[in-house]
């Protein structure tokens, strides 16, 4: 089944007003040379600069998402973010389950799936994060981990239309380390199959890959079996970096 790839930005705890404008405003630019045949493009900025990449990628062909969001609608929760607040800022998508969300917070894989749930009530996709740790990885684990954290994580009323998965190795994170193709495709095949039992047009559903993703490298994880996309971090602070790997991912 033809699934148009979706390409996002996810720029973690960086920037200011400025600084995200002016991103916002490059890859704006950059996405309307890509034409109907290139992939969908997400940026997430930080939650402070929702707001003026908003209003900066107005009229542009570029979705606006968030970092993360609360499981509850709304009250006491100091710091935490709605995902209706989200969605009141112009989002459509909102990145639950990072790894680092994981790690830094403590969040099991019952909370992500609350959050992708808040998500989809409100209106917003959810990108669902899975991968292993290099411990996992080298104890043989990876399919059993994975297996274990999408069970846990994808929210009841998945479908193709609001539910993303991104398989991201912890240990390819930020380190300059990828996964090779092989890997990928291995794990892309097992998401695909599992989801089979989950997501009714589970066909359809979209499944990223994260980890290190450059210009440099994006055509070949681009390239793999089940790959619809990716989620990239450090290489999505450069306008030109990131629309190149959005160009790896133009249909020919
Ligand atoms: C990420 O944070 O989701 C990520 C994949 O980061 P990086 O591209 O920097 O490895």
């Amino acid at each position: 089944m033809a699934r148009r790839k979706l390409i996002a930005g996810n720029w973690k705890m960086n920037g200011r007003r400025a600084d995200g404008i002016a991103l916002a405003r490059d890859v704006a630019q950059r996405a309307a040379l890509l034409g109907k045949s290139g992939p969908e493009i997400l940026v997430c900025p930080p939650a402070t600069l929702i707001a003026p990449v908003g209003e900066a990628l107005k009229g542009a062909s570029v979705a606006l998402g968030g970092q993360d969001c609360h499981a509850e609608t709304s009250g006491a929760h100091t710091g935490d973010i709605a995902a209706a607040m989200l969605a009141d800022l112009g989002c459509t998508y909102v990145i639950v389950g990072h790894s680092e969300r994981r790690t830094d917070h403590g969040e099991t894989s019952a909370v992500v799936r609350a959050k992708a749930e808040a998500a989809l009530a409100a209106g917003l996709s959810a990108i669902v994060c899975i991968g292993e740790t290099l411990a996992e990885r080298d104890g043989g684990r990876t399919l059993a981990v994975i297996k274990d954290q999408l069970a846990g994580s994808v929210p009841a009323g998945a479908t193709a239309a609001n539910t993303v998965i991104a398989y991201e190795p912890v240990w390819a994170i930020g380190t300059g380390r990828t996964a090779t193709a092989a890997q990928v495709a291995e794990v892309h095949a097992l998401i695909r199959r599992e989801l089979a039992g989950r997501v009714r047009d589970a066909d359809g559903v979209r499944i990223l890959y994260g980890g290190s993703v450059k210009a440099a490298n994006a055509a070949e994880l681009l390239g793999v079996a089940d790959v619809d996309g990716a989620l990239v971090g450090g290489a999505s602070l450069k306008g030109d970096e990131f629309m190149a790997i959005a160009a790896a991912g133009t249909a020919s």
